[in-house]
């Protein structure tokens, strides 16, 4: 949709008047005993202690059941009411708030893209440490952890019920199965008045926009045979080569950003023979689901051109290539509006801590409730890290206890919705 100048001067108004507001009540907010006594008991609880135990713990894509078990442990310790794991693998545990007070959920997911052989071990050097998931995303559970010691500790009893949430399947193949399961058949499967993901480290970052991606996976087969003897009949992995070429010369957009990526290909075993399948791996993505229709319908074009190319070429009469196309993933694309009351007030509450918040746009468990309508946004939980996704993947924990500050502000001010 293209801006309208008459209602941007109109979400100026409101905005200006929210931000007089918010920022009214976050000042009175700031001086009140249970906000001083939160800061003063984050303060001393040891975050960078917690991120390390977390990440130590393997949670590998489909196998998060022990991280989860900890955390459960843990929201239990620290007095959280109706603490369970539910069929998919989430652990939850609640701040029951006064009735008709609005819902607040605040998550994190549990899971790495790291195989359960992994060495998670953690070292530390210098200000960092290192170890893989340390960053993305156990600094994300050891905030939701901590604030739910602080809220609980400070005797925080906001109108809200505060929900906690440690998800499964943020990563790749788990395609937010956690999330997703807990707005359709699990916990708020009747929705929920604001969600917040803890997702990573920074503060600045809040995500208020969801990108959408779908993942294919292609395989063209064959009856294969000996390269010499059975030259002519059809071979996949060259029908595989002319259509990975057509696709990556796709011009996608800059606005609306679109991107794809083959990320894998496979197939062959042996140079001397012929395969019998070969296939490829596809990532589109884009903050537009319009956008991601076209490069699918593109994507499955040169698909099927290159398979009937291949097949027109055959000097082999009764042999042909087929083609499938699976999708293995989809994320929903969508936006909390940047004027709604969960950005203003994440950015308030950034700001009031000296923080400079800026919007962006990222694929998070925050795709599935942006998706329905419930505002939400993903937000860091302060530190900073780097070479995430590897091996190599570091953490600097400065700056973590002003991210759990922020969240406990957060709390109080959508609380007062
Ligand atoms: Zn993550």
């Amino acid at each position: 949709m293209r801006p309208n100048s008459h209602l941007h001067a109109e979400n100026q108004r409101a905005q200006y008047v929210s931000d007089r507001q918010a920022n009214a009540v976050l000042d009175e907010l700031l001086h009140t005993q249970d906000v001083a006594r939160a800061f003063e008991l984050i303060d001393d609880y040891n975050i960078t202690d917690e991120v390390i135990r977390v990440s130590e713990i393997p949670a590998p894509p489909f196998k998060e059941q022990a991280r989860a078990e900890y955390t459960a442990a843990k929201f239990r310790e620290t007095g959280l009411e109706n603490v369970r794991i539910d069929d998919e693998g989430n652990c939850l545990g609640q701040l029951p708030g006064a009735t008709g007070g609005p819902v607040i959920i605040f998550s994190a997911h549990l899971d790495t893209v790291f195989p359960e052989e992994t060495d998670v071990k953690v070292r530390r050097e210098n200000n960092r440490l290192l170890g893989p998931g340390v960053g993305d995303n156990a600094c994300g559970v050891a905030s939701l952890i901590c604030l739910a010691q602080i809220l609980t500790a400070a005797g925080i009893r906001p109108p809200a019920s505060i929900q906690f949430a440690a998800t499964v399947g943020e990563e790749g193949e788990g395609n937010l199965r956690g999330v997703r399961y807990l707005f359709s058949e699990g916990a708020y499967r009747k929705g929920a008045d604001f969600f917040i993901s803890l997702d990573g480290p920074g503060l600045e970052r809040i995500t208020n926009r969801a990108l959408g991606s779908r993942r294919y996976k292609v395989t063209l087969r064959g009856p294969g045979g000996h390269s010499w003897g059975d030259f002519g009949v059809v071979n996949p992995v060259h029908a595989l080569g002319r259509a990975i070429a057509r696709f990556a010369a796709y011009p996608a957009p800059f606005s609306p950003r679109t991107a794809f990526n083959v990320g894998v290909i496979e197939g062959g075993s042996s140079v001397n023979a012929i395969p019998e399948s070969a296939g490829m791996s596809v990532d589109l993505r884009s903050v537009s689901d319009e956008e991601i229709d076209k490069l699918e319908a593109f994507l499955r074009r040169v698909v099927e051109m290159a398979v009937r190319e291949e097949n027109s070429q055959r000097t082999i009469s009764g042999t042909s290539l087929t083609a499938s196309i699976e999708m293995v993933g989809a994320r929903p694309s969508g936006e909390t509006s940047a004027a709604s009351h969960i950005v203003q007030a994440a950015m308030d509450c950034s700001r009031v801590l000296g923080i400079s918040p800026r919007l962006d746009c990222s694929s998070t468990d925050s795709n599935i409730p942006i998706s329905l309508g419930i505002p939400s946004v993903t937000i860091g939980a302060g530190g900073a890290s780097g070479n995430c996704h590897t091996l190599a993947e570091w953490y600097d924990p400065s700056g973590n206890t002003l991210g759990v500050r922020r969240l406990v502000l957060l709390a109080l001010l959508l609380s007062r919705k």
